[in-house]
């Protein structure tokens, strides 16, 4: 199931990484402390087009074997395995569309279009998250590298990272993956 992720990797190794390295960091998969409504809907699996997933439900208890199902291979591999696409190869770093970005794994909803804007580095970038509570920054210490990995706050899927050489008025960057993301152009 990863061999269409290998190839597209494996043909494009030398693209310019910047700031964001691969970090296969394996503890990222995130337990959010309030995962107590456990009931995963287990069986059959959830509309993942319209994203339908039942707020509240199933927080953080996303069955592996759906998850791998229903997430393409780099999608599975970027937002459970803490994984980074290839700069210039997401479907989103030029995507210039109105709407809301939602995390492909929950669909909670995580950045505004209002807040994308081209940081050049081939990753979809935002200056702001949609809420302070939507994306929950941690401390990634993998590859030497002492990074804030950002991930939903819902579901815990990796979305990328964020740095400190943002645009005002926040002066953050939040580089993402577009494979963590769906654009939903019906801006609430
Ligand atoms: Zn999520």
């Amino acid at each position: 199931m990863i061999s269409k992720a290998v190839k597209a990797f494996s043909k494009s190794a030398r693209t310019p990484q910047l700031a964001q390295a691969d970090s296969p960091a394996p503890q990222s998969i995130a337990t959010p402390a309030d995962a107590s409504n456990g009931s995963a809907p287990d069986g059959s699996a959830p509309d993942a087009s319209e994203g339908s997933v039942a707020d509240g439900g199933a927080v953080g208890s996303f069955d592996d074997a759906e998850l791998r199902q229903r997430l393409s291979s780099e999608q599975y591999h970027v937002t459970q395995k803490a994984g980074t696409e290839r700069a210039f190869t997401g479907v989103y770093w030029d995507c210039h569309d109105a709407g809301t970005y939602r995390c492909i794994v929950c669909d909670a909803p995580l950045f505004s279009s209002n807040t994308k804007y081209d940081s050049g580095t081939g990753w979809p970038s935002f200056w702001e998250a949609i809420d302070p509570d939507a994306v929950e920054i941690r401390s990634d210490r993998s590859w030497g590298m002492i990074r804030e990995e950002a991930v939903c706050a819902r579901c815990g899927a990796h979305l990328g990272h964020r740095f400190n050489d943002g645009p005002n008025p926040t002066g953050e960057r939040y580089c993402m993956n577009s494979a963590s993301l769906r654009l939903d152009p019906s801006t609430d």
